[in-house]
């Protein structure tokens, strides 16, 4: 049986089945609001405003005027949803409206009166969920789609809502599920008397199901990248054209850019799409002895920034001989040399390394782009077809399963007995259901439904 039926059927009796309402689109003044109302009075209630004579087909719109207490609300077009044919599962009503905050509000305390109850953020998707019309991996790579800030974050989340991981899995699943059968006939052999023997084609079977999440936790580098961003810090001395770097790479006038040193003295933070990749881009303030207590301020807190940068752009001038940073760049964190002004010239003594930058026309930006890119691939498989990747929770639980298949490996390898490969084989298969969401982790469903907006 699958436990994930079970699971969900147990949260399912715990919900109360109650009709929940809430604004889809972002609050505020805008042409159009959609409201949304999910449950088994929706029909009820939407009748109550907008009169009897609904038709209530599946994605079938129509026009209405809702009224409330001999009070007009707006004109609206319906939409309708008929359980199980919508995205809840439930009856669903999808009001569009004009996008006047009190019109919005007002039919939003409408439906309250009447029954209704404003969702939870996510509220809309966990019953989906629960209804079976998505899984948690789908759930997941829907809320990256939602907040993907570029379209590689995107192509990667829509895969993840399309089910590509829980297809991968149920495949690795079904192998476990075969192998565990196997080795479980072995050991009733056992009981009467016949020697258990599994052979080399059963390690090898292990092997196999053990590279598939191995290609899985490969892709989890990326996909931390794509959904948390990369923290980027440009460090250098004053002068040397930090600023001028950070507008290039954003392609717009964020900083000031003064020809007088010390013209940037606190952060600046941007989001920065770089080939597809996220950065979280901040200038800092340029590293000199200074009396100036805002520019001392602004270099502790550059200092303070460093520990914590995935990627430092350390730029110098081209022209000029090269010396080291004046502030010491951590050595474990990534870090590339960009010699900048390259229109006056290139000093020899810079390293072989070196990139060449003109940030004021732009040349070289190209070359330093895709640096950046490669320097944060370099722990990524060049599977460039695969656009699938893997989130923190998922990569957790899959390393487990990995683990637990290495025991058994090693197991098989020594002389222990095969019931604790069973034991491993069972932990692993339980952990494979936790990534698709089939086990009873409350905790999980909470926290992930929590991350949605109200209204999805
Ligand atoms: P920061 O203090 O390091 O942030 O440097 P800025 O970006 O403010 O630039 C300092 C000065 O260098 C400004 O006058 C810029 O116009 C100039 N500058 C920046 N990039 C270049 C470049 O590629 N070539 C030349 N010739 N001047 C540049």
């Amino acid at each position: 049986m699958r436990t994930g039926c079970l699971t969900r059927r147990m949260c399912r009796n715990k919900m109360t089945i109650d009709t929940i309402v809430a604004l889809s689109t972002p609050p505020g003044v805008a042409a159009l609001a959609v409201i949304r109302l999910s449950g088994p009075e929706s029909r009820a209630i939407i009748e109550q405003l907008a009169g009897p004579t609904v038709e209530w087909k599946p994605g079938h719109a129509v026009y209405r005027t809702l009224t409330y207490q001999q009070k007009t609300l707006d004109d609206v077009v319906l939409t309708f949803w008929r359980a199980p044919h919508s995205y809840t599962g439930e009856d669903t009503v999808e009001i569009s409206c004009h996008g006047n905050p009190h019109i919005v509000e007002s039919i939003i305390e409408a439906c309250l009166s009447l029954g209704a109850r404003a969702a939870r953020p996510g509220e809309f998707t966990q019953r989906a969920f629960l209804n079976d019309k998505l899984s948690l991996t789908q759930a997941e790579g829907l809320l990256d789609l939602l907040y993907a800030p570029t379209e590689r974050a995107l192509a990667s989340a829509r895969a993840m809502k399309e089910g590509k991981l829980g297809h991968a899995l149920e495949a690795v699943r079904a192998e476990l599920i075969d192998l565990l059968s196997h080795l479980e006939a072995s050991l009733d052999f056992a009981e009467e008397g016949i020697e258990p023997r599994v052979g080399p084609e059963f390690s090898a079977r292990i092997e196999k199901v053990r590279e598939k999440i191995n290609q899985l936790l490969r892709t989890a580098p990326l996909g931390r990248i794509l959904q948390e961003g990369v923290l980027a810090v440009i460090v250098g001395e004053p002068n040397v054209g930090k600023s001028s770097l950070l507008n290039a790479l954003l392609r717009e006038d964020r900083a000031i850019v003064a020809p007088t040193p010390g013209t940037t003295r606190d952060l600046i933070e941007a989001p920065c799409n770089v080939r597809g990749l996220p950065l979280r881009l901040i200038d800092t303030a340029g590293q000199r002895d200074s009396t100036d207590p805002v520019e001392i301020e602004g270099n502790r807190r550059a200092r303070a920034l460093l520990p914590n940068a995935q990627l430092l752009l350390h730029v110098v001038e081209a022209h000029q001989p090269y010396a080291a940073a004046r502030i010491d760049l951590p050595e474990n964190i990534p870090s590339l040399l960009i010699a900048n002004k390259s229109d006056l010239g290139r000093h020899p003594s810079l390293p072989g390394e070196t990139i060449f930058l003109c940030a004021l026309t732009g040349e070289g930006l190209g070359d330093l782009e895709a640096k950046i890119e490669s320097t944060l691939l370099a722990d990524v498989p060049d599977e460039t077809e695969t656009v699938l990747t893997i989130n923190a929770r998922q990569n957790a639980t899959l390393q487990r399963a990995a683990q637990s298949l290495d025991r058994a490996s090693e197991a098989l390898r020594g002389s222990t007995g095969l019931e604790l490969i069973s034991v491993e084989l069972r932990d692993a298969l339980h952990d494979l259901a936790e990534v698709i969401g089939e086990t009873d982790n409350e905790d999980i469903l909470t926290r992930l439904f929590q991350n949605f907006c109200i209204g999805k």
